[in-house]
């Protein structure tokens, strides 16, 4: 990552005018008429106009109190927003970390309980055996000659609402049941197991989500009539870095989804990954995507890349900490009513690392013996790490769909 010293500064120095002025860094151009010059052209060019140290110091200062003054304006707000430009993300992104952690403590608080945890448990239902090509994935058949990993068929209704009950036990409140799948064309019967799965689920007073893929309006129709209270569906990052991580679907068809999922009623649940090679950039992407949706994502999990031996990504270097902690803060800023998830590779973060995300807005956890082909922290393990820090898990049905205006989004 870049040096975080004086981020904001550095990015809006970097910014194309039109989008700098738009955050009010630079005063409207004088045109050369009004400024009693000949109209440049080719034989004529315009002189370029030497800036004075001075200046440029009253530019950059103008620009970080322009930035902090948006980063105030958004932590003072009582409702979610929806029409960020991705110059506001940025400005607010790229605020010295701390800063960036102490006003997403704030305006966590004023949205939630900073006491309370989400306890999410995750169940791989139909392993491997993946027509997609996710770089980063060992459910991909393409990987498979390299990962060794086994396709599996489906897991019965009942050895999931077994798994299920096991996690309801240990206090998780969120059953997530995941298939490594494209999308769920001509699978009926599977649709019908699963929709009986959704709604044991349910039926153990537990919230229930799912991952199938993509998914049109009638299949999300069935899923909410089941009962199921989120759909996820990752949209991994930036649109402009997506294609270089996955070739087999596009960044719309995953919007598509979303859009099925929204309007037929369930919680959306949507996230990325970091540490796939992305720059900062696209993590500022990745926040446009979601902060701009019609509705914020109910869930918006954070993942940091396991790398997988066999995948094209399985040699990739670990994210470092603080882009983890810049993203969740960042995150929290943007969408202070959604639930923040730290999902796959909390196990590489030291209890240190992971209560200061709990201190800058990440509100959820995946615990439990696996995640979906990654090792996961264990129930007790979590209990004992909440005793320390005096944290407690989120009840069943906290929260509802964020939509705008919608202030605290809590049932
Ligand atoms: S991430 Fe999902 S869609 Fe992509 S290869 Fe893995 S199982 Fe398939």
């Amino acid at each position: 990552m870049r040096p975080a010293l004086q981020p904001a500064l550095r990015r809006t120095a970097r910014m194309p005018l039109a989008s700098a002025a738009r955050l009010g860094n630079f005063p409207a151009r004088m045109s050369t008429a009004a400024a009693g010059q000949a109209a440049p052209s080719p034989a004529n060019p315009a002189p370029q106009q030497p800036v004075h140290q001075a200046q440029a110091q009253e530019l950059d200062a103008a620009r970080q109190q322009r930035a902090r003054r948006l980063l105030q304006d958004a932590v003072a707000a009582t409702a979610p927003r929806h029409d960020w430009s991705r110059e506001e993300i940025s400005a607010i992104f790229y605020q010295p970390l701390m800063e960036l952690a102490y006003q997403a403590a704030s305006i966590h608080r004023r949205f939630h309980n900073p006491a309370e945890v989400q306890l999410c448990t995750l169940m791989n239902i139909k392993t491997g055996g993946c027509t997609e090509d996710c770089s980063y994935c060992a459910q991909s058949t393409r990987y498979q000659k390299g990962t060794g990993l086994e396709a599996k068929r489906v897991e019965t209704v009942e050895s999931v609402l077994e798994a299920a009950r096991i996690a309801k036990e240990n206090g998780s409140t969120r059953f997530c049941m995941g298939a490594a799948w494209r999308d769920m064309r001509g699978r009926k019967n599977s649709l019908r197991n699963i929709k009986d799965m959704v709604s044991g689920v349910r039926a153990l007073g537990m919230e229930s989500c799912v991952t199938l893929g993509m998914i049109d309006e009638e299949q999300a129709r069935e899923l909410k009539e089941a009962g199921l209270t989120a759909y996820n569906h990752n949209v991994d990052t930036s649109r402009e870095f997506y294609p270089s991580v996955i070739s087999t679907r596009t960044y719309d068809e995953r919007l598509k989804t979303l859009g099925h999922v929204r309007d037929a009623g369930i919680s959306v649940c949507s996230g990325g990954i970091l540490g796939l090679g992305e720059t900062s950039e696209d993590r500022i992407g990745l926040l446009y995507t979601v902060a701009t949706l019609p509705s914020h994502p109910e869930s918006f999990p954070v993942n940091a890349l396991v790398p997988i031996k066999g995948t094209p990504l399985g040699d990739r270097k670990p994210i470092e900490f603080t882009s983890m902690l810049r993203t969740i803060a960042a995150a929290r800023i943007l969408m202070p009513a959604t639930i923040i998830r730290i999902a796959a590779g909390r196990k590489t973060m030291a209890e240190e690392q992971q209560a200061m995300c709990f201190m800058a807005g990440a509100n959820a956890i995946f615990t439990g013996e696996k995640m979906l082909t990654t090792e996961c922290n264990g129930w007790d393990e979590d209990a004992a790490m909440f005793g320390r820090w005096g944290l407690q898990p989120m009840k069943s049905f906290r929260k509802l769909t964020v939509q705008a205006g919608d202030v605290a989004g809590q049932a």
